[in-house]
């Protein structure tokens, strides 16, 4: 049997784990941590749909059904009842796939780039080929930093939706996401932790649907990259989830296109072909690229300009780009409605 192995238990290491150990593959997993997804994180996968790993239901902590966008103070998307997304138990579902798969993995074993070394059994052992699946400290381009806490709030107990701020100001965005143990509330953007950690506390104390909430957790952060796919490779390791830039630019949405891209690299190994070829050509690879594209635009643009682009948006054309979904039919019916905004988006865009 062959053997693989993999740095990183997160969703891109575990889904790849997952597929080559399903596929007959003997894999290791390496993890630095003692308990997997320890990294913060908002745990929503906001669509569902055409996931590559089916998400069982003792791990789907609450269901998502629609998604609320604001630019700034104005309300921009609001659409219910379109979705199937989750928020999930992401430590119990990233387990369960280990153990179903037959996958072997080595908690507390940390891999050394500069070395490239994993410890074993106490003793140093070189890892020269497989995958690398460590994150966002792996990943050479931009990064934002995130920072979240969790609220508890009666008013926002029955929420199935997710409600995203985008803020011109710092380039960057506020999350309300129905969580487990309450409501999960976070911010994301071009700051410093500590005037990120103003800001979000600021927010808790006037956003008018968390007036009434009480903190109760510390605010945790970490980073995201968003600066689009990047397939460099680490030594001779193939590069897949953040550590290649797969999460969404706009939103900072990494579960579901981590998970995507671990598959789509197994998938290319049970075949006999380059990994790296065919992450290439995903379509959430392309998807990412547009985000990125959209993101380097309102970048450059003044504060005026960048919200009157992002309140233009139809709510559809908002949506589908906002969630990566980029259901083709979906923006084209909603541009073809307003042909005067459409000319003005796709000028803001390129080609
Ligand atoms: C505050 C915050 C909120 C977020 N909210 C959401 C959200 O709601 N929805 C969403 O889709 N995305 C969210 N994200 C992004 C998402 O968490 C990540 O993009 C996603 O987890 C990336 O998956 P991954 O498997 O590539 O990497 P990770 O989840 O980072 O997993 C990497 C794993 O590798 C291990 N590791 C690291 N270095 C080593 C080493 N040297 N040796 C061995 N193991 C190592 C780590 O311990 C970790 O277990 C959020 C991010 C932040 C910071």
């Amino acid at each position: 049997m062959d053997k693989i192995e993999i740095i990183g238990a997160g969703p891109a290491g575990v889904s790849a784990a997952y597929y080559l150990a399903k596929s007959g593959y003997n894999v290791v997993l390496y993890e630095a941590n003692e308990r997997l997804a320890k990294k913060p994180c908002g745990l929503g996968i906001p669509s569902a749909k055409n996931l590559p790993i089916e998400i069982k239901k003792e791990f789907i902590g609450k269901v998502i059904k629609g998604v609320t966008l604001y630019v700034d103070e104005m309300k921009t998307v609001d659409e219910n009842d379109f979705l199937e997304g989750y928020i999930i138990d992401k430590e119990s579902f990233l387990e369960s796939l280990v153990v179903e798969s037959g996958a072997e993995i080595r908690k507390k074993s940390s891999y050394n780039p500069l070395k490239s070394m994993v410890r074993e059994n106490g003793k140093p052992r070189e890892i020269k080929k497989g995958m690398l699946a460590g994150g966002f400290t792996f990943y050479k381009g931009e990064k934002i930093n995130a920072l979240q806490t969790v609220v508890k709030s009666r008013d926002l107990e029955d929420l199935n939706k997710l409600i995203i701020f985008f803020d011109t100001e710092i380039i960057g965005y506020y999350w309300i996401f129905p969580g487990i143990n309450g409501t999960e509330v976070g911010i994301g953007g071009y700051r410093d932790i500590n005037n990120l950690k103003k800001l979000l506390e600021r927010f808790i104390r006037k956003n008018y649907m968390l007036k009434a909430s009480k903190v109760i957790s510390p605010i945790v952060g970490a980073q995201i990259a968003v600066g689009g796919v990047s397939l460099d490779m680490h030594k001779n390791l193939t590069k897949i989830g953040e550590a290649a830039g797969f999460v969404f630019p706009l939103t900072g949405e990494g579960i579901r296109p981590s998970i995507i891209s671990g598959i789509e690299a197994a998938k290319a190994i049970v075949n006999g072909k380059n990994p790296r070829e065919r992450l290439e050509k995903a379509d959430v690879t392309k998807a990412i690229k547009i985000q990125r594209r959209i993101l380097r635009r309102v970048q450059t643009m003044e504060r005026n300009k960048r919200r009157e682009f992002l309140s233009l948006m139809p709510a559809q054309v908002h949506a589908e780009v906002a969630l990566g979904r980029m259901n083709k039919q979906r923006i084209a019916m909603a541009l073809a409605r307003r042909p005067d905004l459409a000319i003005k988006l796709l000028k803001y865009i390129g080609d």
